[in-house]
């Protein structure tokens, strides 16, 4: 049977547009393949923060941040926690990475247009010795633009090879199988979805009105995670973290239904590490949701309180930005599925941020005008406000009797007790007046504060909590928030697929968020953000140039 194309992508999100890319720039064709219409181009992407996590670059170096290669590749391992065979390609993806995001990560993407914001953000600061897991320093860069500056140079190249006859995009075109002969890909089949005027991230249809076969010597499967499929994510939810979460909001659209990574692993590919998982503690029930069960996760900074479902304080170092995969394991052990912040209005003004491009118009209209506001305004950013005001999980009073009764109302159990939660938060108040303390989620804002970046914009003040003139005090209702699959298929650097008898399966490549964004999970059991899309770039660049090398 004659080919169709050179190389075919499944899945038009950011790691499918970078091989799409790579290839067509190679020369070669390629049919771009995706379930959803035209409109949802760029996946996950687009929604996304545009964190980058970027190692000794010039705008840590001007904020006085001193980073290296060898310093990111400790911190990486400690948050990985390698341990098991498997782990080899995941390890040799970790190297490449951070080398990648070492070197020319910022460049390459640089020549094509994109952008950073200025003032680099603390991520996962860990909090245990210098082996453990955390960065020890700023690396979490963020797009000028966010979500949609780190897909715009990858959808105009994208549109510039389809003009050149490049690359074929071919919507509303879901896979439902891999066609392979005597072990060999040689291309996919499935359903025409009926065209969709959904707007982007919202559900579309699933009705189908025609069938299609395509044929190549090259199939690189881009389908993203399971991060949408709550069934999914219960199933490979690992022991260690207890039983899975009865409550959970969805962190991603519900085209990350991760459909397509079964249809692989039947096809004869090795999906490995599907029990790691990077899921959230933080997340809000978004009062204006545009996907089902939209979730909002908070990125906060180090000064909440943060309390267990039962009011006890959360045991160091688990402090709000500190160590995402241990609170989530801390939290479900209490047998609940969710957890309490406890703060100020002086501490949302400047603590939190909400991820996603459309909770942060400033940044990603590329205002400066609008984001100057983040270090000289009275109140919250508008989107924070607006959830402080609208969102089912915040609570506001002028005082702490009041803001304890309207917790246990909104959960509907007197679980919390008044003088305990008063007792705790008195305590941490008497450690307030020195900068030597014993409290370590104080010291760790006064470290926080040694830092420009996070003075200017990130990190209230030190003060008391129960202090009026910082209120009203504010009680926020976290859930866990799914959102990134860790594991995935296992690849070479090239990004090719191995099989379950442990040989390359020729013809096959996976990539971003199905490849554990590289080799099958190169984040390990956790990650120090920004390393996601990063992931993508990466494993997508690699693919698309191996892919267009392989290919006659
Ligand atoms: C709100 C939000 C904020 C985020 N912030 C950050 C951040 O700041 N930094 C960071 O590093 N990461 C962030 N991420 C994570 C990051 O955006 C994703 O991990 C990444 O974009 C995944 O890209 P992907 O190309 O692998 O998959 P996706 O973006 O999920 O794209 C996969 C595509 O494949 C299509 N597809 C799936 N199955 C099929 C099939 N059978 N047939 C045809 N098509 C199919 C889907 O429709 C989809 O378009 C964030 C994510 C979200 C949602």
């Amino acid at each position: 049977m004659p080919n169709d194309t050179d190389v075919i992508v499944v899945g038009a999100g950011l790691a499918g547009l970078v091989a799409a890319t790579e290839i067509a720039d190679s020369g070669k064709r390629v049919l771009l393949l995706d379930q959803e219409g035209e409109q949802n181009l760029g996946g996950q992407a687009f929604w996304s923060f545009g964190g980058l996590f970027l190692v000794n670059s010039p705008e840590q170096r001007r904020l006085g941040i001193k980073d290296s290669y060898e310093l990111a590749l400790q911190d990486w391992y400690g948050a990985a926690g390698f341990d098991r065979d498997e782990d080899h390609w995941p390890k040799r993806w970790a190297d490449a990475y951070v080398a990648f995001a070492a070197t020319d990560k910022r460049e390459w993407l640089r020549a094509m247009g994109h952008r950073i914001f200025p003032v680099v953000g603390w991520a996962e600061r860990g909090g245990y010795d210098a082996t453990g897991h955390g960065n020890s320093v700023p690396r979490f860069h963020v797009s000028w633009g966010t979500g949609p500056g780190i897909v715009e140079p990858f959808e105009r190249r994208a549109r510039e090879a389809a003009a050149r006859g490049r690359i074929t995009f071919k919507f509303r075109h879901r896979v439902d199988s891999l066609i392979v002969t005597n072990g060999v890909v040689e291309g996919v089949a499935g359903a025409i979805l009926a065209p969709t005027s959904e707007p982007r991230g919202v559900s579309s249809s699933r009705d189908v009105v025609g069938e299609f076969a395509f044929r190549a010597q090259a199939v690189i499967v881009a389908s993203g995670g399971i991060g949408g499929n709550h069934d999914l994510v219960r199933q490979n939810w690992p022991k260690r973290l207890g039983t899975p979460p009865k409550h959970m909001v969805t962190g991603v659209p519900a085209h990350v239904d991760g459909r397509m990574i079964g249809i692989t692993e039947a096809a004869g590919a090795r999906l490995i590490n599907r029990h790691r998982m990077w899921h959230y503690v933080e997340g809000l029930h978004n009062w204006n949701p545009i996907w089902p069960g939209h979730g909002i996760r908070i990125l906060p900074g180090p000064s909440s309180m943060w309390f267990d479902a039962t009011g006890k304080r959360l045991p160091s170092p688990l402090y709000p930005g500190y160590d995402t995969l241990g609170q989530l394991e801390h939290i479900m052990a209490t047998g609940y599925d969710y957890s309490w912040f406890v703060l100020t209005q002086s501490i949302i003004k400047k603590e939190f941020a909400l991820s996603g491009s459309e909770q942060n118009p400033d940044l990603t209209s590329k205002s400066w005008r609008m984001t100057i506001k983040r270090a000289t305004n009275k109140g919250a950013p508008a989107p924070v406000e607006a959830f402080k005001a609208k969102g089912a999980d915040f609570i506001v009073r002028t005082n702490l009797p009041d803001l304890v009764e309207a917790m246990n109302v909104m959960v509907g159990e007197k679980l919390l007790k008044l003088e305990d939660i008063k007792r705790q938060i008195e305590a941490r108040d008497r450690e307030i007046d020195n900068p030597y303390v014993k409290d370590t989620q104080v010291m760790g804002i006064h470290n926080a504060r040694r830092y420009i970046g996070d003075r200017l914009i990130r990190t209230a003040k030190p003060h008391r909590i129960l202090d009026p003139h910082h209120g009203p005090l504010i009680a926020v209702k976290l859930n866990i928030l799914t959102r990134k699959t860790l594991g995935g298929f296992e690849t070479d650097l090239d990004a090719r697929v191995f099989g379950n008898n442990g040989a390359i399966m020729p013809g096959l490549y996976a990539v971003g968020e199905a490849a554990g964004f590289g080799g099958g999970g190169m984040h390990g059991y956790r990650s120090l953000e920004g390393t996601f899309l990063g992931g993508c770039l990466f494993s997508g660049r690699n693919a698309g140039r191996a892919a267009a090398k392989a290919v006659a």
